[in-house]
């Protein structure tokens, strides 16, 4: 048998994998990580750089420097995955696998909302990119008053939480330069409040009150108009806006739709608790491109390299891949600059009150603003880039530990 893992997308999930597979596997396992660019965002800092919170300049680094020799990192562009072949194309080369990991994640695509194009960099944005969040900052400065409306367009997208944290932070922001009784906020959304967990959703909604934002739920996005500056659901109704940032739909990369594996948005049917892809034997699939039911994190995509990374070992020593993966996810809820709160929940447990990581003592509070928490949030880039992409163990299991969390 030849010994071969190929892994697709050097992002996130992908590096995290790559380096956690090398650290367990000996040489004779050859692993290929593939890339279209060599360009790795720390994409959490995108909603920082609007309100001047960080540098854009600081959030990209090469992918090279963070994957660990003895891995194949190539650049090139992914363009067919053959399952039946056990053979991935790129633009310039073939690689045969024994094992595929998938880790291509997802991306907006503003062509696909009726209208956004026309008003797109006029009156509406996005900080789901660099270029995008760094035209906002600039929008925002020169924003004197009216009203500013957070539209999510369409599910599934990347990173739940951070629309409620935009808004949070704008109020935050526009406090801080003395005009908060100038400007509207408003989170106008596909979702039934302000988060997908009900629970969450409340508490975050109070909070939303409190800093008089307003929330409209169950709004499904028709068209945007920038020439009258209103947002339109299929139902009709209309939301009249000064700017408009907005979360675009999202999709899956081209390259799985492609190639055939796809759920008819581009995302890899994934077995929700072993992570193999349903329709493909030695595939698995991580990260933003799979479409188990959490949200897509980077918390869980780290969650998810470790329950594949044994998986992949189980198999290599002949056993069967284990039911591990609970949809296990970890966010920070970013309040202002200085505060924070923290959620911590999986497929069946709704975030709850408590702390973390270590029972009764935290440093962090879950479901509460904090300071501490605030401070998580900053270290978490430096975990980020020298830890969890390093693929090293963080002493605690994937999954979601129940001790230090307050049930009733
Ligand atoms: C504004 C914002 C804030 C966020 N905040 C948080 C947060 O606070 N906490 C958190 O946990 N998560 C957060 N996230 C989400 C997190 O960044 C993603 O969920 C995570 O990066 C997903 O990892 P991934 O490996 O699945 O995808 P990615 O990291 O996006 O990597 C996918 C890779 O695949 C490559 N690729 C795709 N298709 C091809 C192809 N055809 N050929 C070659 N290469 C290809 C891409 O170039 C990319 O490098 C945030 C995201 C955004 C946008």
């Amino acid at each position: 048998m030849s010994k071969k893992i190929v892994v697709l997308g050097a992002g996130t999930g992908g590096t995290i994998i790559s380096n956690n597979l090398r650290r367990h596997l000996p040489e004779e396992w050859e692993i290929t990580v593939i890339d279209r660019d060599d360009k790795h965002i720390y994409q959490p800092g995108m909603l920082f750089v609007p309100f001047d919170i960080q540098k854009s300049s600081t959030l990209t680094r090469s992918r090279k420097k963070y994957i660990l020799p003895g891995i194949n990192f190539v650049i090139d562009e992914i363009t067919r995955i053959d399952p039946e072949k056990r053979e991935v194309t790129t633009k310039n080369h073939s690689f045969s696998y024994d094992f595929l990991v998938i880790s291509t994640g997802c991306k907006i695509v503003p062509e696909e909302n009726d209208g956004l194009m026309d008003a797109w960099g006029k009156n509406a944005f996005t900080f789901y990119s660099i270029e995008g969040a760094d035209q906002l900052r600039q929008k925002l400065k020169e924003f004197d008053g009216g009203k500013l409306v957070l539209n999510i367009a369409e599910l599934p997208f990347k990173c739940p939480v951070a629309p409620i944290e935009f808004v949070f932070l704008a109020d935050w922001y526009f406090k801080k330069r003395g005009i908060r009784n100038k400007v509207e906020i408003e989170l106008v959304t596909p979702l039934t409040g302000a988060f997908t967990k009900p629970k969450a959703s409340a508490v975050f909604g109070e909070s939303a009150r409190e800093k008089n934002i307003t929330i409209t739920p169950k709004f499904e996005l028709n068209e945007v108009n920038g020439k009258e500056k209103y947002i339109e659901s299929i139902q009709g109704d209309k939301i009249p806006y000064d700017m408009l940032v907005i979360i675009p739909t999202t999709i899956g990369d081209e390259v799985i739709s492609e190639s055939g594996m796809d759920d008819g948005i581009g995302y890899v049917p994934t077995n929700i608790n072993t992570l193999q892809a349903l329709k493909h034997e030695r595939v698995y699939v991580i990260g933003d491109a799979t479409n188990v039911p959490t949200s897509k994190a980077g918390s869980v995509a780290h969650y998810e390299a470790d329950v594949v990374v044994f998986n992949i070992m189980s198999e290599i020593h002949g056993t069967k891949p284990e039911e591990i993966f609970d949809g296990h996810s970890t966010c920070f809820i970013v309040y202002s600059k200085g505060t924070s709160s923290l959620i911590d929940f999986n497929y069946k447990i709704e975030p709850l009150p408590g702390k973390f990581p270590l029972p009764h003592m935290g440093p962090f509070s879950l479901l509460k603003e904090t300071k501490a928490n605030w401070y998580g949030k900053l270290g978490f880039e430096w975990l980020y880039w020298n830890v969890l992409l390093a693929g090293k163990h963080l002493g605690m299991p994937p999954t979601l530990v129940m001790a230090g969390k307050e049930v009733g």
